[in-house]
């Protein structure tokens, strides 16, 4: 008798599983609680996949061999809590794609700059001739890719969520960003179990493999003093500290790979600005090292990428102000990286707002005081941004519409200014998603001009 695959969530990396699912030729049915996309149920229809949604029939998924989780069902869900206990194993996409591959695997992750990263490795890759494609929370799904167009390497984006049901999933190249408290609420707010979540990226690891980390992030650092791993580890550092792979020296140049036929290039020449992204650009160029591409490509690379939508996006300059996109900032700590790489006079008037997610602004004080001149609030609920910055901006406004918001900024700014939409909330009271926000926000700039 056939296998049987259950997945449940029929996004775009549980339809990804059940093609390949198929294709292995197992016994698939997919469920989602939800309604799928048409573009995903015509797709199921097409491959003959049965499915079915608004509700999961449990009789048609507790006899499941092995259950595809989407990475958007919490563990603590009734019927996922039901398959543990009569000892169904529940693995992710990206688990059940990696059997079927022996494509290298860089898996990247971190609180913030996944994406970017991830675009950026790949954009390298590409550069020096490399057939690499992007996957995970990104892109394709890993599984569509494996089963109908495969690649010699991936570039996978994983979440904590994602990371959680791998366990014999092997990546090549692990990159840890950073780590800071993010969806805390997942985690019975307990930083460790997020912290031990991230850490599964290193699981199975070889000699053969590489771990990349920013060597200064305390968590990580903390972190590695209980963890063994047979890996090499690269970590980078703005300065150079002991074993630090990737760095700025003493002429402001970029060096990377430092054990090895190091590249040094002009830190000016970085196509991304702000520190957050010469992290991002050290970890991207240290694997793509690692893979083969030669110096000359990776510098050529890092100098011509263009960028991530929503992440400190430049939109238009308009009389002078320029205008930067930064909507993907949905938490405080990516809005202090934004504001970190703005201007050291006090030219910046910062949007703020949207849906708090348990916001600490202190963190972004220091930089507000130096570099803000004005904050824009935009959101139904303003009050604890109106709260806690009242006194400590020049000016301080509160709008609940982007048009008004808009206005506002237009009025408070003036030659030489920038003003920034980072606002560290996510977008869900005025917006349906970050990417709605985002693009709402450059439409109206543009209409500006
Ligand atoms: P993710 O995929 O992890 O959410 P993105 O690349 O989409 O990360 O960037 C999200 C936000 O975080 C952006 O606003 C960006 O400016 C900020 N950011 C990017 N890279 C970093 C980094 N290395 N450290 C801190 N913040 C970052």
């Amino acid at each position: 008798m056939k296998q049987r695959i259950v997945i449940l969530g029929g996004g775009e990396s549980g339809v990804g599983a059940a093609i390949l699912a198929k294709d292995k030729g197992f016994d698939v049915f997919l469920s989602d609680s939800g309604t799928l996309n048409p573009v995903h149920a015509s797709t199921l229809r097409a491959e003959e996949i049965p499915f079915e949604e608004g509700g999961h029939t449990e009789q048609l998924i507790l006899n499941a061999s092995e259950v595809i989780k989407s990475p958007g069902i919490p563990p603590t869900a009734p019927l996922i809590v039901k398959l543990a206990q009569q000892g169904t194993p529940i693995i992710s996409e990206i688990e059940f794609a990696g059997r079927y591959t022996d494509s290298k695997m860089v898996c990247i992750t971190g609180s913030n700059g996944k994406t970017t990263t991830t675009e950026l490795t790949c954009h390298i890759l590409r550069a020096g001739g490399i057939d690499a494609s992007v996957a995970g929370n990104v892109g394709r799904s890993l599984a569509l890719q494996v089963a109908r167009e495969p690649h010699d390497v991936y570039v996978v984006e994983l979440s904590s969520f994602q990371l959680e049901n791998m366990y014999d999933f092997r990546a090549n190249i692990a990159m840890i960003l950073n780590i800071t408290p993010d969806h805390m609420d997942r985690y019975d707010y307990e930083m460790q179990n997020y912290i031990d979540a991230k850490f599964r990226i290193i699981r199975n690891m070889t000699a053969e493999d590489a771990f990349i980390f920013w060597q200064d992030d305390p968590v990580i650092t903390r972190q590695l003093e209980s963890v063994t791993s047979e890996a090499q580890f690269l970590p980078f550092a703005e300065h150079q500290e002991e074993n630090t792979a990737a760095y700025i020296d003493a002429e402001n140049d970029l060096i990377i790979g430092a054990e090895n036929h190091p590249l040094k290039m002009p830190r000016a020449d970085l196509a991304l600005n702000g520190l957050h992204n010469l992290y991002n650009s050290m970890a991207a160029g240290l694997s793509a090292k690692l893979i083969g591409v030669r110096n000359e490509d990776i510098a050529h690379a890092l100098a011509d990428f263009e960028g991530v939508p929503h992440r400190l996006e430049p939109v238009a300059e308009i009389n002078g102000v320029r205008w930067i996109n930064d909507s993907k900032a949905t938490n405080v700590n990516s809005c202090w990286y934004a504001l970190e790489s703005m201007p050291q006079s006090k030219s910046t008037v910062l949007i703020l707002g949207g849906k708090d997610k348990g916001n600490d602004y202190s963190e972004i004080l220091p930089l507000v005081e130096s570099k803000v001149k004005a904050i824009v609030a935009m959101g139904l609920h303003n009050e604890k941004i109106m709260e806690f910055f009242e006194g400590k901006v020049p000016r301080l406004v509160s709008t609940d519409s982007l048009a008004d918001a808009i206005k506002a900024c237009q009025e408070l700014s003036s030659e030489g200014d920038t003003v920034l939409l980072s606002p560290c909330c996510a977008s869900f009271d005025l917006f349906s998603s970050y990417v709605d926000r985002g693009n709402k926000f450059k439409q109206a700039v543009n209409s500006l001009k």
